[in-house]
Formats: C-alpha cells, structure tokens, sequence
C-alpha cells in the first residue's frame, strides 16, 4: 500500500518571519500520521521552516535546485546546500519554471538525476496544457515528459520519485480536473512507469495530483486508485491545507 504524500507549494509567497508564523498555525492541523505532509517554501524560507517545523510530521522541501554542483551559476541553489540543511524533497520542472524561466524536460532530467544523486526526492511535474487536452494529445504529451524526466534513472530510484501530474490548466484556476480525469492520466503515467521500469517500480512510485485542490474536492480525488497525494498551492497558504492532509478523517 502507498502512503499518501500531501505536498504545499507555496510559490512566491511568504517572507522568512511569516513562513513560520504560517507554520506554527498550520502545525497542529496537520497532523496524521499516515499522510505524509511536505511544506515546499521559498529558498530563503527554508533554514527558518525546517527549524519551526522541527518535532513535527512536517518534512520540508524547496521549490527548485540546479543541476551543478557549484561554481559560477549566479542565483542559483546548489543540491549540497539543500542537504546541508535538512532539506528532503525538491520539486522540479513545475510549469511555472518551464513557462517562465525556460525549464525543459532535458533540464527536468538533469535535475532529477542531481536530486538522487544527493538523496533527495524529486516531485516531479508533469501536465498538459487546455490546447493540448482540447487536441486529445494530453496522454502522448505526458508520456513523453515521463520518459524523458526518468532517463538514466535507476528503478532503485524511480521507486522512491513523486510525480506530481498537474493540468496546467487547472493550476491556480479554480478548475480542479474531475476525478476521473485526474485518474485517467496518472493511471496512464503508472503504466508509462511499468513499461520504462517494471511492475514493482510502477506499483511503488508514488503519483500526486495538482491542480486548485482543496477541502472540498481533496477526499474523492484521494479515493481513485493511482492518486497517491496531492501538490497543492493556493490552499497550501491557509487551514485549508489541514483538511486536505486530514482526507481521510
Ligand atoms: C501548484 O502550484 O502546483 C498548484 C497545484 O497550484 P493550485 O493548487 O493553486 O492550483
């Protein structure tokens, strides 16, 4: 059985001081204890994020890393310096790098393959946009980001990822794909995984949904069968996220 994975990404927002203002608040709402509950915050706010979230349930993730491993990459986060502070999963190729800071999926892979080099766990995003749905591609599109993210990954490592399939179009919209939809293509990334990999890894990998998940809709998308979790971003700012790592209550 999967062990559910509920992750916030909370993107641009919160300064260091309301990172763990929010965190202190959240905490006691998110306890439950076969969920497991990541906070992905802002570079800066991460030293103070692991520190209020220590004690806790909650693990603490980054948003992005780069693919080198030092040197002159102005700006940029380095994996070392993620793990050097206790930092668990980062996730990587979110649409929103892709659309505007130029992500690919060859840079996704390198990242991927950074990522469990130092033992990090990457949630890695993949999703269709509405013209690609709209054209019935949206399966051939989302196997073709699989396949390329996952190359020169071992299954030992593919076992541990987190995919994240998130419709672009419905991130930040309020137009959550319905459970059915959102099934169909993590169903169809499982299977992408088994022909890849194997059965034992496309059984063990854990694939979330994203996409203006909230209190509301969370418990029947967590019901379908290859939902293992969620990526969730508005709702992840507010008590609301308490309710959705508490699904299952
Ligand atoms: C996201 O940013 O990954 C996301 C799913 O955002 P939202 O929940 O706000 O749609």
């Amino acid at each position: 059985m999967r062990k559910k994975i509920i992750a916030g990404n909370w993107k641009m927002n919160k300064t260091p001081s309301e990172a763990v203002a929010l965190i202190n608040e959240l905490k006691p709402l998110v306890a439950n204890d076969e969920v497991d509950v990541v906070f992905c915050v802002p570079a800066i706010d991460l030293v103070p994020a692991i520190e209020a979230a220590k004690d806790t349930n909650i693990s603490i993730g980054a948003e992005n890393m780069y693919f080198e491993e030092s040197g002159a990459y102005t700006g940029e986060i380095a994996p070392n310096m993620l793990t050097d502070i206790g930092v668990k999963y980062v996730i990587i190729g979110h649409s929103e790098r892709r659309e505007y800071f130029a992500e690919t999926d060859e840079t996704v892979n390198k990242k991927v393959l950074k990522a469990f080099e130092h033992g990090i766990t990457p949630i890695i995003c993949c999703g269709e946009s509405l013209t690609q749905r709209e054209q019935g591609i949206t399966i051939d599109w989302i196997r073709q980001q699989i396949k390329i993210a996952f190359l020169n990954v071992t299954a030992d490592q593919a076992k541990t990822a987190v995919i994240a399939y998130e419709p672009i179009w419905a991130i930040g919209t309020g137009k959550t794909a319905t459970s059915d939809q959102a099934e169909e293509v993590c169903a169809a990334i499982r299977e992408c995984i088994k022909e890849v990999y194997d059965e034992a890894t496309a059984e063990a990998i854990r694939i979330q949904y994203g996409g203006s998940m909230n209190a509301g809709n969370a418990a029947e998308l967590l019901a379908k069968p290859d939902i293992d979790g969620g990526l969730v971003g508005g709702a992840s700012l507010k008590p609301d996220f308490g309710k959705i790592v508490n699904y299952n209550k």
